[in-house]
């Protein structure tokens, strides 16, 4: 485990047991305005129970987190993380699933999404498809779908992981028991 999902998961191990460090964010906050070298880089879902600062106990400046709904890459979700990877130098990029994922959900489920929210469905089916519908083995196939079609569309993160630079890792979160398990 590279030095950076450690200190993550030891995070993680904190939010779980209920003791979070303490943090003096106004003084954090004073210390960042010169400039942000956040240690990781986190594409999570935009659901409201799976907050990544909480989830990992950092505090302001340490992970830059991108979200969107059933943490989908899309080419300003790509964009987002080359920027920190490339001019904010974090050299860790976790995907984050969780249990009861509503777009893993409605995705399985099947029928016609509304809206835009079709765009959503149509980016987690090829992974709904290959676990026969099944929302929670989607969940960790989607994480893996989203991290091969990072490899695939962005020259960038794909470069950075291959000189070593950037560590590219997946995690399933767990809403009942706190756990963030590396998959
Ligand atoms: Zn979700």
């Amino acid at each position: 485990m590279s030095g950076e999902l450690e200190k993550l998961m030891d995070g993680n191990k904190r939010f779980v047991s209920g003791k979070i460090s303490p943090k003096n964010l106004p003084a954090r906050r004073a210390e960042l305005v010169s400039g942000q070298k956040p240690f990781a880089i986190i594409l999570t879902c935009s659901d409201s129970r799976v907050s990544p600062e909480y989830i990992f106990d950092v505090s302001l400046g340490d992970i830059f987190v991108v979200r969107t709904a059933g943490n989908i890459a899309d080419s300003i979700a790509l964009g987002s993380m080359e920027y920190a990877a490339e001019h904010l130098g974090s050299t860790l990029l976790l995907v984050l699933g969780h249990e009861k994922c509503g777009a893993v959900n409605a995705t399985c489920a099947g029928g016609r999404a509304p809206g835009n929210i079709a765009a959503i469905v149509s980016e987690i089916a090829p992974a709904a498809k290959a676990k026969g519908n099944n929302p929670e083995q989607t969940v960790p196939e989607n994480v893996k779908c989203v991290i091969e079609k990072i490899r695939k569309k962005s020259a960038i993160l794909s470069h950075l992981e291959t000189e070593g630079k950037l560590k590219i890792a997946g995690a399933i979160y767990s809403l009942s028991s706190g756990e963030a398990k590396p998959l």
